[in-house]
């Protein structure tokens, strides 16, 4: 890597182009302070224990730990965004830790709150909704009340909570086995040099446009998860029991039914999702089929599914003229979303250039008490500018929820969390389309608007499908084989690619190296949370939609089920329509590059 030698350190930076933390704290004895005020603070928790019976008391207490938790937050944001600057200096991992320390006995010393609340009457539960007192934080005790049949007694409570830490096992110990343990062979890059496969490289290698490295890469990798899939197939099984475990525990008739209920989303919406993307999977099939013969190939391996489609332009943009472009793409999203634009373009929000040592990637991230910082590894391509309108709009709803919610409602879930960085990016495409017109701009922002929605909505689908079959297999006390896995996961890729592609027999081990499938039905949102976005653009870039609509939703943060929000958008999700139409646009755009190509 020759490029390192000339990557900057980061004093040799200008401030202008990173993120004012100095406004989260100007002298780091306050953050030590904030600590030791936390202690003090949380001190003060038990002394309620056996008095949680009215109002104020439980006001007292609800206002004292949600102060804590905000405290606790910034100081956390604070290490976190200082630890990213430069990964090798070690003193913010340690800040890190004792805000992470603290998080995690907090947690503890609060778990009798709710067992305590719950073992009120059904009246007198109904009667803490409608004290004043309680006003502030009517929603999260609506929620604990709501779901008062899956709260248990103390005593189990504190037994469930005992187990968790063993119950983490299968998990913690794919995540060793994957990216600690596990080594993987080298192999002959592009240029004839043997490098060593990681899972970053694997990636890399597979949109090489050397299709023979590309298979190289492919065979490589699965040989060595072929020689585990045994071990990765108990660690799934015993991830999957620990659900089915907590789920009845909490007497939930099934794992995905306790997950999906935390977010107060029906059934219905998770098998809307797989009904409608598996009626647009002809288009798919198309789709492959246009790989085919861009390719210029008689199959389409499953090593050839992310090869590039339309070379990268050599396009450079500076940072500046990014945000130009952006600015005016957003303009229909008005004038309040705008000024918050502006603020964040000029107020170093957003930490833009890569140096020495600053974690690679971007996102966005704040606290109630801090702007919605972004880091970025900003390199002028055009994909840094769809990354700074995807980042900028998870940090408009952040700023937008803090601003109009108290802390206790500001959070909003991740069902809706990549709305509005999806709109962004719509918006963004939408805009670039009228201004890029030549043949080749047009391949390139087709293609980037089809690999989103193979990457989310198609991909994170059948892999939210597979979830679910696997998730019942256990459910039904049917043994989880390695076998069994692969075949079933087989059929899946043979149902999405169609009959087009050679179903490489490596490919039946996917499911061994995905994360995600660790992450408790959480795959299914980024496929909603995006036809959600799709939706709502398609009806701003029409007119069709109220834009007051639109910024109520960002505001109203977590003070309402997911569901009801998008609803408030015209979105509904418990029917297929939003994806479904979301997928249309996927079809028309295959056509589009069909006749582009
Ligand atoms: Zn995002």
């Amino acid at each position: 890597m020759s490029e390192t030698s000339s990557i900057k350190e980061r004093s040799e930076t200008p401030e202008i182009s990173k993120w004012d933390l100095e406004r989260l704290y100007d002298d780091e004895s306050k953050w030590k302070k904030d600590m030791d005020r936390v202690g003090s603070e949380k001190a003060n928790i038990l002394d309620f224990k056996g008095r949680l019976k009215e109002p104020r008391e439980i006001a007292d207490l609800i206002r004292l730990t949600d102060n804590i938790s905000r405290r606790l937050e910034k100081a956390f944001t604070y290490a976190h965004l200082r630890h990213d600057e430069d990964l090798r200096i070690t003193k913010y991992q340690e800040f890190h830790d004792i805000a992470m320390n603290h998080m995690v006995k907090l947690e503890m010393e609060t778990s009798f709150i709710i067992p305590e609340i719950l073992q009120l009457s059904d009246e007198e539960l109904n009667s803490l909704l409608e004290a004043d007192e309680l006003q502030f934080a009517k929603v999260p005790l609506k929620d604990i009340i709501r779901k008062k049949e899956h709260f248990l007694s103390e005593r189990e409570e504190m037994l469930l909570a005992m187990a968790d830490d063993a119950l983490e096992t299968p998990g913690k110990v794919f995540k060793m086995l994957n990216d600690a343990d596990l080594t993987f062979p080298s192999i002959k890059d592009a240029d004839g040099n043997e490098v060593e496969l990681s899972h970053g490289r694997y990636f890399s290698f597979m949109i090489s446009e050397d299709r023979d490295v590309r298979k190289r890469a492919f065979k490589a990798m699965y040989s060595v998860y072929e020689k585990h899939k045994n071990t990765f197939a108990a660690l799934l099984e015993g991830e999957l029991k620990k659900r089915m475990f907590r789920a009845k525990a909490r007497n939930y008739p099934s794992a995905i039914g306790s997950s999906l209920d935390n977010d107060e989303i029906s059934l219905e919406v998770y098998d809307s999702l797989i009904e409608a993307v598996r009626s647009h999977l002809p288009s798919m099939h198309d789709y492959i089929d246009i790989r085919r013969s861009v390719l210029e190939i008689d199959q389409v391996h499953m090593y050839d599914v992310y090869a590039p489609l339309v070379k990268d332009f050599d396009r450079k943009i500076s940072y500046e003229e990014a945000w130009d472009i952006i600015l005016e793409a957003l303009t229909p999203l008005g004038d309040e979303i705008g000024a918050i634009l502006r603020d964040a373009r000029e107020n170093r929000w957003i930490d833009v250039y890569e140096n020495r040592g600053k974690r690679s990637g971007a996102y966005s991230s704040g606290c109630y008490d801090s702007v919605p910082y972004i880091l970025m590894n900003f390199e002028g391509k055009v994909n840094d500018v769809f990354t700074l309108a995807h980042e900028i709009g998870h940090s408009v709803h952040t700023y937008l929820a803090n601003k109009n919610q108290p802390h206790i409602t500001a959070d909003y879930r991740i069902f809706v969390a990549e709305v509005a960085s999806t709109v962004n990016e719509n918006l963004l495409l939408h805009h670039l389309s009228k201004v890029w017109t030549s043949r080749e701009e047009r391949a390139y922002l087709i293609n980037h608007h089809l690999d989103s929605f193979k990457g989310t909505v198609f991909r994170q689908t059948m892999f939210a499908e597979f979830e679910q079959l696997i998730s019942s297999m256990v459910e039904d006390y049917q043994p989880l084989t390695a076998e069994g896995l692969s075949e079933a996961y087989g059929k899946l890729n043979r149902d999405h690619f169609g009959p087009g592609t050679y179903l490489d027999d490596e490919i039946k081990l996917e499911w061994s190296r995905i994360p995600h499938f660790y992450y408790n039905f959480y795959v299914y949102k980024y496929a909603t949370g995006f036809s959600a976005a799709t939706a709502i653009s398609n009806s701003i870039i029409s007119g069709k939609i109220d834009l007051e609509a639109y910024t109520n939703m960002l505001k109203a943060g977590g003070s309402k089920p997911p569901i009801d929000l998008l609803r408030d958008v015209g979105v509904d999700l418990s029917t297929p329509k939003p994806v479904d139409d979301g997928l249309k646009l996927f079809d028309s755009l295959v056509d589009d590059l069909s006749g582009l190509l």
